[in-house]
């Protein structure tokens, strides 16, 4: 991609995160109180940040594994196409399993990726994104449990890239192009 300059605009601060992830975790610890060991599935790149803040939150014994699949590339238009490059470490059959997005836009990768693990027969299976963007939803899902939702906007920060830079801020932020 030709370098073309641009601003980040913040869009949710690192307070708002940290704040918000305390309250989804209450609840995701709530559902699976009593669970042997909850497998936290992170969907790599973009989770990275978001897994390791969420399973420091949570009140259960947890495994982390982590799993790739195409998405954008670098660019910035989604793909309907979605491919896995790397696969779980770890068997999923009978399981207690999270899997983490950074966010679920038109909705292919996360159908893809449910789709893969349902086969795989875990005991139970839910989802959380840190962020949702509804508009732009083209699959028929949703996330069990989502941080925000959020308008049709390009955001980088907290782990989500453009075209691999940004991921390091601590905050959420919008792509503003200066020129
Ligand atoms: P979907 O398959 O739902 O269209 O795409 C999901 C993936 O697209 C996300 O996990 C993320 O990697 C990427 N994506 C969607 N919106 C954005 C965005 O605003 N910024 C960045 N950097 N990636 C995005
Ligand atoms: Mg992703
Ligand atoms: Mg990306």
């Amino acid at each position: 991609m030709p370098e073309r300059p641009y601003v980040i605009d913040q869009m949710i601060s690192a307070k708002s995160i940290a704040a918000r992830i305390e309250e989804l975790c209450d609840e995701i610890s709530r559902e699976y109180e009593g669970t042997d060991k909850l497998v936290v599935v992170g969907l790599l790149r973009g989770s990275f940040v978001f897994i390791a803040d969420l399973v420091r939150e949570l009140d259960l014994p947890v495994e982390v594994d982590f799993l790739e699949a195409s998405s954008y590339g670098n660019s910035m238009e989604s793909s309907r196409e979605v491919r896995i490059l790397k696969d779980l470490r770890g068997e999923i059959e009978g399981r207690d399993v999270l899997v983490v997005e950074d966010i679920v836009d038109t909705g292919h990768t996360l159908t893809h990726v449910m789709h893969l693990l349902e086969s795989r027969n875990p005991r139970k299976l839910k989802t959380i994104a840190l962020l949702d963007k509804p508009s732009r939803r083209e699959a028929d899902i949703a996330a069990d449990w989502i941080g925000f939702s959020i308008p049709d906007e390009f955001v980088v920060g907290y782990g989500i890239d453009f075209a691999q830079r940004n991921r390091n801020l601590p905050f959420i932020g919008k792509v503003r192009f200066t020129e």
